[in-house]
């Protein structure tokens, strides 16, 4: 059977780095598995959702380097969703309720008050056919709940979380749909699971007892024939914490655009976000084919994963290092050739630092004064300047042979001369690009002091 997964964000906010790595995982499952990766988009709540969200999820996975193989929208399936819910009435596994929020929150608050577990009490299910017409008669619409069958406990292996069992007695029966007919997660979400023949729905624990419910939902589709595909696997991972281990309000505003600020690659994100809370290690791994080789359920721990934005920075700094020209050759500084990028690469934790490094060929430079012995010996290396295939090879050759100095005695002069810094790039790279010319006048700048 082909794997088919599906990453369905709500599209009322923008992606954080949260769902960035549950999109990450069931694009990565996919692959693995040479299975199908779908976009659904949740967007029942026409009041919260918005275009230019759905616009800005495309774009983001897109700047992932994850590509669906398709994409489908929730409100344009409303359809099948009132089918559905009739193939449910019919076979009694949804009613209508009346309660108020109040009304609810006060039953809520009894409940507690007794020690005993704020679940609906399915007061809706006492009511007679006359109680209804009567609420129906004062104009009252009701909203609809599903209605979890008691019998037996609901049980499946979870991906990640292994033996799963829920008590249904424990559970609220959940609202469904709402009093002016419009449709909360709940179903839509199993409907589509089951239509689309979604095999492995990988999400979040705060999805665990949505799924106790979904899971008695397929059934019960399944029962009532609305459709008699298979109930999907199931596998949800340990939350996404800060690197203190505490949920982060911070973690919730960082999505791509906060990122690509920063000057963080995409492939550094995804390096990290497919291990992290796994037990293989988090390297910079700039090959996304090699990450989902690897890529396995069974190596995901329960415990939160801790999103460290500097092990991020890290990664990508190594990662920044492996980049070949071509792959950054559009964002560099104007001029800079292979060669530029080379000598710059090992000094950059992120690509746009190119520019500061490359000022150091083109100029200007920021001028330095020396002791009239190091003056002197600035003299003598414009002199030495000679322009080979080695020039600074030839001209540190040169002067060590003829000044007896070495070491830092030899380099840091130069160096200071030639770029107006104590560190920085390979000189046996850089000098070739400062050129003969430039290379002569600031050295005779420097020796003039
Ligand atoms: N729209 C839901 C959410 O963003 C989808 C959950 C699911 O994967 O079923 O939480």
């Amino acid at each position: 059977m082909t794997t088919v997964t599906r990453f369905a964000p709500s599209p009322t906010g923008r992606l954080h780095v949260g769902n960035i790595r549950t999109a990450l995982h069931n694009w990565m499952l996919a692959r693995k598995n040479g299975g199908t990766f779908l976009l659904r988009i949740d967007d029942t709540d026409p009041e919260r959702s918005r275009e230019e969200y759905v616009e800005a999820i495309r774009a983001d996975l897109a700047w992932l380097g994850i590509v669906p193989d398709g994409e489908e929208r929730q409100s344009q399936r409303l359809a099948h969703y009132d089918a559905a819910f009739e193939a449910l009435r019919a076979a009694g596994r949804v009613y209508p309720c009346y309660e108020t929020q109040q009304e609810l929150e006060l039953k809520r608050k009894i409940r507690l008050g007794r020690g005993l577990p704020p679940i609906y009490d399915r007061g809706a299910l006492e009511l007679s056919e006359d109680d209804r017409a009567a609420k129906e008669a004062e104009g009252l619409a009701p909203h609809w709940r599903f209605k979890l069958d008691h019998d037996a406990p609901i049980t499946w292996d979870d991906g990640v979380r292994g033996a799963q069992k829920f008590d249904p007695a424990q559970l609220s029966d959940p609202v469904i749909r709402r009093a002016d007919g419009s449709w909360l997660y709940m179903l839509p979400s199993a409907v589509d699971d089951l239509d689309m023949g979604v095999t492995h729905v990988l999400r979040g624990e705060d999805h665990v007892s949505n799924t106790a419910v979904q899971i008695q939902m397929f059934t019960a589709f399944i029962a009532a024939q609305y459709v008699a595909q298979h109930v999907p696997a199931f596998a949800h991972e340990a939350l996404l914490v800060g690197k203190e281990g505490k949920l982060s309000k911070r973690l919730g505003s960082l999505g791509c655009d906060a990122f690509r600020d920063k000057g963080i690659e995409p492939q550094a994100l995804v390096a990290l976000l497919a291990r992290l809370g796994t037990a293989l290690p988090v390297e910079p791994i700039a090959e996304t084919a090699a990450l989902v080789e690897t890529f396995d359920l069974g190596t995901f721990g329960r415990a939160p994963a801790k999103f460290d934005e500097a092990e991020l920075e890290r990664i990508n700094t190594a990662l920044v290092h492996q980049m070949e020209f071509a792959d950054v050759a559009g964002r560099l500084p104007e001029g800079m050739d292979e060669a530029g990028w080379h000598a710059v690469r090992p000094n950059l934790s992120h690509v746009d630092e190119a520019g500061e490094w490359w000022r150091l060929v083109t100029g200007p430079i920021e001028p330095r004064s020396f002791e009239a012995e190091d003056r002197a010996y600035l003299a003598q290396a414009a002199e030495e300047l000679d322009w080979g295939e080695d020039p600074w090879r030839a001209l540190t050759g040169a002067l060590k042979e003829k000044t007896g100095r070495k070491g830092k005695a030899l380099f840091l002069p130069l160096r200071q001369a030639l770029t107006g810094m104590d560190h920085g790039p390979d000189m046996g790279e850089l000098l070739p690009l400062i050129g003969e010319a430039r290379a002569r006048e600031r050295l005779e700048a420097a020796a003039q002091g």
